[in-house]
């Protein structure tokens, strides 16, 4: 038995699987440098795929609903401290009102 000298997958009867004794075929059909152009062009992601993708996330759908419920958490978070403050102030005033009786 044997590791494939390209994806380490076992293999029995050669040192090249039977998945990657395809691609072999391909650049032995295409050569080598098309084969290689082909899988950068289809696979790798270059600046302007890049930046293709990241827009395409911020503007998901998924992402604006996340923003929006982090600004109304926000929002609710001010308004119990505001709360607090305001109830914080009455107090302080009750006390004070206690004191000069
Ligand atoms: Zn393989």
């Amino acid at each position: 038995m044997f590791d494939c000298k390209l994806c380490s997958e076992a293999c029995y009867t050669s040192y090249i699987c039977v998945s990657c004794n395809r691609i072999k075929d391909m650049v032995n059909l295409y050569s080598r440098d098309v084969v290689i152009s082909v899988l950068d062009e289809c696979l790798v992601r270059n600046d302007i795929k890049r930046k293709y993708k990241i827009d395409k996330i911020k503007n998901s759908n998924d992402i604006k609903i996340c923003t929006e419920k982090v600004k109304t958490e926000t929002k609710d978070i001010k308004n119990h401290e505001n709360l607090n403050k305001r109830c914080l102030k009455e107090l302080k005033r009750k006390l004070d009102d206690i004191k000069e009786v």
